[in-house]
């Protein structure tokens, strides 16, 4: 504790603006530093102000494109087994169950095993209705997936569970579905978390998470809660709008070594920021888990962690948030406070 610097800086924009019959107008951009990997971004709460020339006039059509999506659906029950890919035979399964939740592999896959999880047989869903069981499901045959994979292979040691909810977030399809990858190698973002987590034990003798975890807590202001074994926090210096990180305080590198209580914990907290992302009016988001090789145990300096961010509601025409600071020069644009974040969704723990 102690040795997180948390860096900021302030500037001023200033401008005679029309919005306030040419006065002056003074814009405050936060330019912040992520404690681990160095990366920056820049807040501007006035930005979220902004007229957004491409929104339509009303959602309205939002219904008509959930329904027909759904006579079309390949994941959707009565189309399900005729639509989407088999495992091939030195699987258990053609498609791996839990509960409600079915797994089959990706049929235009980025990785040498790709897969596709879906929940349920519910075409769409709002935020609020993805209970802890729903996600567990799902998760959990996630997890028997890496499992297999592992056992067969242990040169596929990187496990990805990800989940695009919604075409603005880069969901193709509607029906609830996680991505999730088990690759020979790890990209560049998880090689990077575990590298700087690697030279923070190093300088400082301490593990950057549970640290983390320690003075966020202390701090309060970018708090939100606990589930169990899981912290739940707003970045300080988020990648997206609205970022949430999770950190599994027990000592846990890999994904594959969560127990039974460490998989509860964690669906029990993500469907209370789904519930606390639809109630500050946001539809679509991205996740990732960044877990560690399954063939080590990083735990004294790598604990397991997850993040989300917002992005655009669905609806017909929307203005994209992932523009030319996102995508060449890795300084994301940020409209919301972590800080005003945290307290909103705190009163879903
Ligand atoms: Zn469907």
């Amino acid at each position: 504790m102690g040795k997180i610097a948390f860096e900021k800086t302030v500037r001023e924009a200033r401008l005679l603006s029309p919005l306030l019959g040419f006065k002056q107008a003074v814009h405050p951009i936060e330019f912040r530093k992520d404690p681990l990997t160095d990366r920056w971004c820049r807040i501007n709460i006035e930005r979220a102000k902004r007229v957004k020339q491409a929104k339509a006039r009303g959602t309205a059509d939002l219904t008509e494109i959930v329904e027909e999506s759904r006579r079309k659906c390949f994941f959707c029950p009565e189309n399900l087994e005729r639509t989407t890919p088999k495992f091939p035979s030195y699987f258990p399964a053609g498609r791996m169950k839990v509960g409600s939740a079915c797994l089959f592999p990706n049929l235009f896959p980025f990785g040498e095993f790709h897969a596709v999880g879906i929940f349920s047989g519910e075409h769409y869903l709002s935020l609020d209705q993805f209970s802890p069981k729903l996600i567990e499901d799902c998760f959990r045959v996630c997890l028997d997936y890496f499992k297999f994979i592992y056992n067969k292979r242990p040169d596929i040691k990187y496990c990805m569970i990800n989940w695009n909810y919604l075409p603005p977030a880069a969901a193709s399809i509607i029906h609830p579905h996680v991505q999730i990858l088990a690759d020979h190698k790890p990209t560049l973002q998880v090689k990077k978390l575990i590298e700087r987590s690697r030279e923070y034990h190093d300088r400082t003798g301490g593990n950057y998470w549970s640290d983390l975890v320690a003075v966020e807590r202390e701090n309060g202001v970018r708090w939100i809660g606990e589930t169990g074994s899981v912290a739940w926090l707003a970045s300080f210096a988020p990648q997206g709008n609205r970022e949430v990180l999770a950190v599994s305080s027990r000592k846990v590198s890999t994904a594959i070594r969560m127990d039974e209580s460490d998989l509860k914990d964690f669906c029990d907290g993500l469907s209370k920021i789904l519930g606390g992302y639809h109630e500050i009016g946001v539809g679509s988001f991205n996740m990732s888990v960044f877990s560690g090789p399954n063939d080590q145990d990083l735990s004294e300096y790598y604990l397991l962690n997850a993040k989300l961010i917002s992005r655009p509601n669905f609806e017909p025409l929307y203005t994209g948030d992932d523009g030319f600071m996102e995508k060449f020069h890795y300084e994301p644009v940020i409209e919301i406070m972590p800080e005003d974040l945290a307290g909103k969704l705190r009163e879903h723990f």
